[in-house]
């Protein structure tokens, strides 16, 4: 069912240069078979594929995108056991969480069949002319959003399935009428050829153009650029690393025609105890805390990495209870080695830095040659945090520092001071919130979430669902990639002045034979115009 080739627009192509295999983290057993660098020249095949096969795409019935999505759902549940089995031996994420993250794999892919059949997410449009208005008559204008040509998609390490070859970034692009030419995460190419071999299958059974789908495997960033720069590429998805994501945006923008980078790119997700809550609950809150950070290994991108709260013998209750529940969480294996090491360096630079110190880790020792990350909790103060700028980026993983503040004017400089992040986390009680309004006022600034007695880590994909944020946490604070409304992300307006009716694109007719709703001169509606 493997077999390390690319697929390239329906084509199997073996892989010629520099082999590599997947390695599992848990026993550093390399795992057949071989997989290798998808040449340049393959980069042009899968984008020039992709360009041809375009017009086809976009202009099949939406019926028949929505029944590819669906399709697409059902090939993924047929690869059954074996797709968890070969996602954990290459991740070393747990069965139960594969099977649940294959769950929101599949319900995305119906989400986007369901939202394109309805049609209002296109922004519809309509200006009636007024030929005897003056002194200027007014012309019939529509406008809608229509797909944008070639998407390339970087799969995250740590979502193989809802945010891989067949996530969000894919699948909305695809919803969308785009073609696709993924590049495979390299810690796990078996499950993306999989995958991969699940997209094609849906497209046969659907009649949609093999060509729409490519998969290139590689390791190393040449391959990443090339296809970043391909004059074909019309737009860019990536979920990993700000380094990386960064380095593909600059490539982007030196392009003598600069294309969208949607990068996602993690954050350090503050959490803000006020005093309310501590005195209600601050054991509990510290041992949901613990639960927060370790999800996962704490390989989130909304990972919980600072938590600050005011002085008080409430917040030493929790940092005892997050102590207390780091020591029971045993370490686990991560993703990769490369992973496992940044963590290690990075909490080692952390443990260096004076004024911090270790509150409570796992009461077990890791096994690195398991690629095993112990928990670790640290407590700080303020100025330490201000003043040592490495504990204000993440360190990927089950880490945390719980910072003491002295006033709430602290909590506010510091929150003021903040990068852009994905979410930030309030907990308190209802008049805590409504006498920290400031605080709230200045999160809005700088986060795409903000929770009000939860944590970050779970999102939930939905059409209210903001994952992203200002940059650094994503490379463009308007768009989100998980939702429905990560579509909006492949996707440009165009506008029809003095069409006749039968040469517009259907959702623009005035028969509105989608029943979508439309805003008719200003007046939202689903009736004919
Ligand atoms: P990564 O190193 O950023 O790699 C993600 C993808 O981008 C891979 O396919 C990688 O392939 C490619 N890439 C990276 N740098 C590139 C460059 N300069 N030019 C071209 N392509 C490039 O992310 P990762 O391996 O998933 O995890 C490493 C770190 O990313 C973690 O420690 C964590 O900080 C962060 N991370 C964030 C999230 C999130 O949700 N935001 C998720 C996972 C990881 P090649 O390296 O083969 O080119």
């Amino acid at each position: 069912m493997i077999t390390g080739q690319h697929l390239i627009a329906g084509r199997e192509a073996a892989a010629s240069c520099s082999p590599f295999q997947a390695e599992n983290p848990t026993t550093s057993q390399k795992l057949e078979p071989h997989f290798g660098d998808a040449t340049l020249a393959e980069a042009d095949e899968a984008l020039q594929a992709a360009d041809g096969a375009f017009d086809a795409l976009r202009l099949a019935p939406v019926e028949t995108r929505a029944q590819f999505l669906e399709a697409l759902a059902d090939e993924i549940m047929a690869l059954g056991d074996s797709l968890l089995e070969r996602a954990h031996a290459e991740t070393a994420l747990p069965m139960a969480r594969l099977t649940g993250e294959r769950g929101r794999a599949i319900n995305q892919c119906k989400m986007f069949a369901a939202l394109i059949r309805e049609g209002s997410w296109s922004a519809l449009n309509i200006d009636h002319a007024q030929p005897e208005r003056a002194p200027v008559p007014k012309p019939d204008v529509r406008k809608m959003l229509l797909p944008i040509g070639p998407v390339v998609v970087f799969g995250a390490s740590n979502f193989p399935f809802a945010i891989g070859v067949v996530g969000t970034d894919t699948v909305c692009a695809m919803a969308a009428g785009c073609p696709v030419v993924v590049k495979g995460h390299p810690a796990h190419p078996g499950t993306c050829e999989m995958l991969g071999r699940a997209v094609l299958a849906a497209l046969r059974k659907t009649g949609l153009p093999e060509a729409s789908f490519s998969l290139l495997q590689g390791r190393g960033n040449e391959l990443g650029r090339a296809l970043v720069t391909h004059p074909l590429t019309q737009a860019v998805a990536f979920t990993g690393s700000l380094r990386g994501g960064r380095a593909l945006m600059d490539a982007a923008a030196s392009r003598p025609n600069p294309i969208p980078v949607y990068a996602e790119m993690g954050s350090i997700n503050p959490v803000f105890l006020l005093p309310g809550a501590l005195k209600e609950r601050a054991a509990k809150i510290g041992e949901a805390y613990v639960g927060s950070v370790t999800m996962g290994v704490g390989q989130f991108c909304t990972n919980p990495a600072v938590v600050l709260g005011l002085k008080s013998p409430e917040l030493g209750t929790f940092v005892q209870s997050a102590a207390e529940n780091a020591e029971k969480i045993a370490p686990q294996t991560m993703l990769h080695r490369g992973i496992c090491e940044a963590y290690e360096a990075g909490t080692a630079v952390w443990s260096t830095i004076s004024g911090i110190k270790l509150a409570g880790q796992s009461a077990t020792e890791p096994n690195s040659d398991a690629t095993q990350a112990a928990c670790r909790i640290y407590t700080t103060t303020l100025d330490v945090l201000e003043s040592n700028e490495e504990l204000r980026h993440e360190v990927f993983g089950p880490c945390s520092i719980v910072t003491e503040c002295s006033t709430l004017e602290d909590m506010l400089r510091f929150a003021r001071s903040l990068d852009g992040q994905l979410t930030a986390a309030i907990h308190g009680t209802p008049e805590d919130l409504r006498e920290y309004a400031p605080l709230v006022r200045v999160l809005e600034r700088k986060a795409g979430r903000i929770i009000f007695n939860g944590f970050g880590t779970g999102i939930e994909p939905c059409a209210s669902m903001h994952h992203g944020g200002p940059y650094p946490a994503a490379s463009h604070s308007f768009f989100t990639s998980i939702g429905t409304d990560s579509i909006l992300r492949f996707v440009r307006p165009v506008s029809y002045q003095g069409f006749p009716d039968d040469c517009l694109p259907t959702p623009l007719q005035n028969a509105n034979t989608p029943g979508a709703m439309r805003l008719v001169d200003n007046k939202l509606t689903r009736d004919a115009s």
